[in-house]
Order: C-alpha cells, then structure tokens, then sequence
C-alpha cells in the first residue's frame, strides 16, 4: 500500500516550524521518516502535512558542558553509536546502538523520532530512563524542560504537546566509577526487543550504591524495576532480586510470548546484565 496523498514543507528555522505547527493541527513532523513514513504507507495515519525537520541547523549535535551531555534530538543512531564523546561518556548508549535496527535504518532514524515515538520495545528511550535524562520541548511559547520519568506517558505517547518540537535530548555525567550494562533478547538481531533491559549503576566494592534497571518490552513504555534494584542496594542475592521482579513489571503477552515466559526473560536478563556490569 502506499500512502494517500500528503502536503510536505523543510522550514529553515524553529520559527517557521512552530508557525506551520499552529496552522496545521494534524500536522506531523518528519525527521529520520524511518517509523513515520513506513505508518503513512500502512495508512496508519492519515496528516496533511509533513513538516521535515531535517534542513534546520543545529538540531544534530552532541556536545559536553556543566556535568551535562547534550544530545540534538535530530542525531541520527548511526552517529550516536559512531560518537568517542558518547562512547567515553555515556557507555550505555553506545552499547544499545548497534541493537536499534539495521544499519539503514540506524542510518537515517534519529534519537528524537525514538523517543518521541515511545515505542515500548525500544532501546533508547530505556537508555534515557536509566540515565535520567532531561527532555527539552520546544513551542512557540518558549522551551519546556520535561524529566524523563514523566515524559513517557503510554503506549505511543508522550507528554510532547502537538506544537511542540523535541530539540535536545541532556543527559547528566554518570557519576565517576559508573558502571552500565545492556542486554535485550529477540529473534534475530535488528528485530524489536522481546525483553530488554539497560541499565546504569555504581558499585562500591562488591555493594551497589546507586542502580537503574530500565527495562523495555514489558510495558507500554519502559519501566524501572525499583524493587529488584532495592533488593541488589541492600546486598540481596541475585536470585532474591530476580524474585522480586513480579512486582516490578507486569509485561502483556504478544503473539509468541506469554506474560510469564517475558516475566522469565526480564529475570533471565537481570542475571546477565548486572554480571556484566565490572
Ligand atoms: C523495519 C524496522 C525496524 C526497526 N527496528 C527498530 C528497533 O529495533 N529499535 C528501535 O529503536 N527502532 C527501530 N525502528 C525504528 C527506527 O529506530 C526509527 O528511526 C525511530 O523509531 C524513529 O525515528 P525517526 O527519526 O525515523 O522518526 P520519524 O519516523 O521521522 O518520526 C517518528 C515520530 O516521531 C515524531 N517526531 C520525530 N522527530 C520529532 C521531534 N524532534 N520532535 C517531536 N516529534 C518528533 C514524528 O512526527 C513521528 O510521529 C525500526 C524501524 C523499521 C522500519
């Protein structure tokens, strides 16, 4: 099927975008087109504009400064993953890039499409719950700080606003001696996790001090397990905190998966995420 016939604009600013925005209420923002045009061509949704976002400068930059990494929300995977300052800085995504996809897809989709998106079988916005990071929204009105604990609202939604536009992505320094880990389990690689998990934490000796498990695919956005991490911060056993998840997540079953198999999987991955993390 291909997609009914839509209007296209490539404004050269912000301005111009937000104005567009206000004109057109069903309007939809194009940036890497990789989850978009794919769901025009399903007929999934039905805009008369498409307001690319990819002639605007700036938008693509990753830069360091006051304890903070900044991402542009236009960053497409590919240079995410290829990035020294992502890689020395923020381990954590660069482990979870070369699970996004496949490298055409890495090649053009871009961070704030993901996260924007909020599809719940997604490596990055995990990455951003475990590393806490800051959403910058902004509208005509001005920019809008959103934390990441409230910016996934559900399945497919997000508390960006229809005239708003993800610029930045800010993400803090991981405090010296953090430690990541990322692990997710699909069919073939490439595909959408069935269970993932990212996580970011610091251990003093052989205790945690500080752990983020944020796990994707059992939810309808991704989740903190903050019992299981309770249970790994008082020094519990593995077996103890894997025990515990059943009251962390409450994953749906899918075609292949029941509830508990995915419950199993979640288990399986905290095993191996955490011994990972040295
Ligand atoms: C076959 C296939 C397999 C895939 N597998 C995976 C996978 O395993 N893991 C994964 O993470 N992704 C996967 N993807 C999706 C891919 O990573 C996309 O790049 C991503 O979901 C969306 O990014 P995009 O830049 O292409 O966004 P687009 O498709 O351009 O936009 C997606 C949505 O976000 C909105 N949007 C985009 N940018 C902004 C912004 N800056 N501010 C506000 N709203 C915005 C758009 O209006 C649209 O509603 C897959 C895609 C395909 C086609």
């Amino acid at each position: 099927m291909k997609a009914s016939e839509v209007g296209y604009a490539k404004p050269a600013s912000l301005p111009e975008v937000f104005a567009l925005l206000e004109k057109n209420e069903d309007a939809r923002l194009l940036a890497g087109g990789q989850s978009l045009i794919a769901g025009l061509n399903m007929r999934l949704s039905n805009p008369t504009l498409l307001i690319d976002i990819n002639g605007i400068a700036g938008l693509n930059t990753i830069t360091e400064s006051g304890g903070t990494i900044r991402i542009g929300a236009l960053t497409r995977h590919l240079d995410l993953g290829a990035s020294p300052l992502i890689a020395a800085k923020l381990p954590l995504i660069a482990k979870a890039v070369p699970h996004i996809a496949h490298m055409a897809i890495r090649n053009r989709g871009t961070i704030g499409g993901s996260l924007a998106l909020s599809d719940p079988a997604t490596e990055l916005p995990a990455c951003c719950l475990a590393l806490n990071a800051t959403m910058t929204a902004a509208s005509s009105k001005g920019e809008r700080k959103i934390p990441v604990k409230t910016f996934f609202k559900g399945l497919f939604e997000t508390d960006l606003k229809q005239n708003e536009v993800l610029t930045a992505i800010e993400i803090p320094l991981p405090a010296a001696g953090s430690l990541s880990g990322f692990s997710e389990l699909v069919r073939r690689h490439g595909d959408y996790a069935i269970v993932g998990l990212a996580a970011q934490g610091v251990r003093k000796g052989s205790s945690w001090s500080q752990l983020n498990l944020s796990y994707f695919g059992v939810g309808d956005h991704p989740v903190l397990a903050a019992n299981a991490s309770e249970a790994l911060l008082a020094d519990k056993s593995m077996a103890d905190a894997q025990a515990v998840l059943a009251s962390d997540l409450s994953p749906s079953e899918d075609a292949e998966n029941s509830a508990a198999t995915k419950l199993h999987f979640a288990r399986v991955l905290l095993g191996r995420v955490v011994a990972s993390m040295s």
